[in-house]
């Protein structure tokens, strides 16, 4: 038995152009999609799809969809550029959202692939950065979650959930989770509030940005709990819980805990498996106050009374979850949640005895060490603009410029991807889900495609009157074992779709 769960992790990366703080972010992103889209070749525009109207297959030409790609140069100020949209041949997203670009990466089943799947992300925006860069001034980069000025951008994780389980149930057992993880999965920030007014160092970039417990805003009274339900799956039978209260992580081991920790935590949510009640007082407060404490000693509230340490805490939920595959998979889980497990319990240990031996696993340990050495060495305060600067050069994405990047590059942290993976995932889609469909069909029929969501894809398919629509609403449909041979021996997307057709009877 295996504990697996369609997952897909989306970024929004920062912006700006050197020298020029005033450049409209909106245009630049769209820049970047296009500079990335079009060397590629890439023209399959990314678009939803109305079921509630099937009717548009006969007409479809004239549905609404974002537009593929365009020549970058082609791309004026008078152009929208949130109409760069494109899927691309790993099977994820790529596109401009609050004026930001983004990857969404495909769906995957395991933690493990969904941090290569969000380091190839990072490879392609720093290609994006490198074609960019011949046309100075350029763009930079920047993956991380705040501009240290007041704006928050978001990194979310999304999981598959069955829709019987009961929304209250999740929010319950959640909010406590999230309150304490950041403890393990915070990317570290100088600067305290939303607009670092207050000087000093953070475990979280996002934290200060909350406001409520449960809501349906993203960017506005930003929500503990997202209630947003667009599950781009079967509605019935499936939710996307989409999460936004997560930092961008470099480290493997923090990503890879990040989605590890939280997919158990679900699964012992749907399998009613959490008896005891961590619900905190006043968690955005305590949110805030968790993260403003790389002690890792400040101590919440449950709401019994009870008083511990957020380490304590998620080893509280560490222990939950170490009962939960004991009695459910007889203690033996797959290799995947056993490695998650592993992890888990080695950075607690580090957390507890000094989060500062925790600096080859986790984003905050590691960041906080370098600045500490500035500090030092130069005799700094917290409030220094120099410390800034190191926190926004920390995520550039280049791998000659970014800090994280050179100290990757050096030894410094423990790495669970190689970057041999992370290459083999910008272009070939994970084969396990229904990505591998879309992303193949877009590697082997580019100019047979006219877009493509979640959950289709849209063939256009020479002299034929309209659009075909093969829909996907089962995400662990559509992978290699099941469509591989047929899109082996599929020369053209026309043969791909009649023998489609013809295996559905
Ligand atoms: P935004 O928050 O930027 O407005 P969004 O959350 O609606 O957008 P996308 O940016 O399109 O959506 O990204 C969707 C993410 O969810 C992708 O990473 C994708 O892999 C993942 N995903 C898609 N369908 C499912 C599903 N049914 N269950 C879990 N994850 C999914
Ligand atoms: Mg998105
Ligand atoms: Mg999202």
């Amino acid at each position: 038995m295996t504990v697996r769960r369609v997952m897909g992790i989306e970024t929004e990366y920062g912006i700006s152009v050197p020298g020029d703080p005033a450049a409209n972010p909106m245009i630049l992103s769209g820049q970047v999609v296009n500079a990335y889209a079009s060397a590629q070749g890439i023209r399959a525009a990314h678009a939803s799809w109305d079921y509630a109207d099937e009717a548009p297959l006969r007409d479809a030409r004239g549905f609404e969809m974002g537009r593929g790609v365009a020549d970058p140069s082609q791309l004026t100020d008078e152009e929208d550029p949130t109409l760069a949209n494109v899927v691309l041949t790993n099977g994820a997203r790529l596109y401009v959202d609050h004026a930001h670009p983004e990857y969404s990466s495909p769906e995957v089943t395991t933690p493990r692939a969904a941090v290569a799947f969000d380091r190839a992300g990072e490879a392609i925006m720093a290609e994006s950065v490198r074609r960019l860069s011949q046309v100075p001034p350029g763009v930079n980069l920047y993956k991380n979650n705040t501009d240290g000025k007041g704006q928050s951008y978001g990194t979310h994780e999304n999981y598959l959930m069955r829709r019987e389980t009961p929304f209250t149930d999740i929010v319950r057992h959640l909010v406590p989770f999230f309150v304490a993880r950041q403890v393990v999965t915070g990317s570290g920030r100088v600067g305290i509030g939303v607009d670092s007014r207050t000087a000093g160092y953070q475990l979280s970039q996002r934290s200060d940005f909350f406001e409520v417990e449960v809501g349906l805003e993203t960017t506005l009274k930003r929500p503990i709990i997202n209630t947003r339900d667009e599950p781009h799956a079967v509605a019935d039978l499936y939710r996307r819980l989409h999460v936004i209260i997560g930092d961008a992580n470099h480290c493997d081991v923090a990503n890879l805990l990040k989605l590890g920790m939280t997919s158990l935590v679900l699964a012992m949510i749907e399998d009613r498996a959490i008896d005891a009640d961590l619900t905190v007082a006043r968690p955005v407060a305590t949110l805030q106050t968790i993260s403003h404490d790389p002690t890792c000693t400040a101590l919440l509230e449950l709401r019994d009374g009870t008083k511990l340490t957020a380490v304590q805490l998620m080893w509280r939920y560490h222990g939950l979850a170490e009962r939960y595959l004991e009695s459910r998979y007889a203690g033996a889980p797959d290799d995947d949640t056993a490695e998650v497990m592993r992890w888990w319990g080695t950075v607690l240990d580090k957390l507890e005895r000094d989060p500062m031996e925790a600096s080859r696993e986790l984003d905050w340990v590691a960041k906080q060490q370098v600045l500490q050495g500035y500090i030092e060495r130069d005799g700094l305060d917290w409030s220094d603009s120099r410390l800034r600067a190191i926190d926004i050069q920390w995520s550039d994405v280049r791998p000659d410029r970014g800090i994280f990047h050179k100290l990757r590059a050096a030894g410094r942290f423990e790495e669970l991807v190689s970057t041999e993976t992370v290459l083999d995932a910008v272009h070939e889609p994970p084969v396990d889900t229904r990505a591998y469909f879309r992303g193949k069909c877009l590697e082997k029929y580019p100019d047979q495609i006219a877009a493509a969501s979640w959950d289709s894809v849209i063939f256009d398919i020479p002299g034929q009157p309209s659009l075909q629509r093969v829909p996907m609403l089962e995400p662990l449909r559509g992978t290699r074992a099941t469509v591989g041979p047929l899109l082996d021996r599929s020369p053209d997307a026309a043969t791909l779709l009649r023998e489609l057709a013809s295996a559905s009877g």
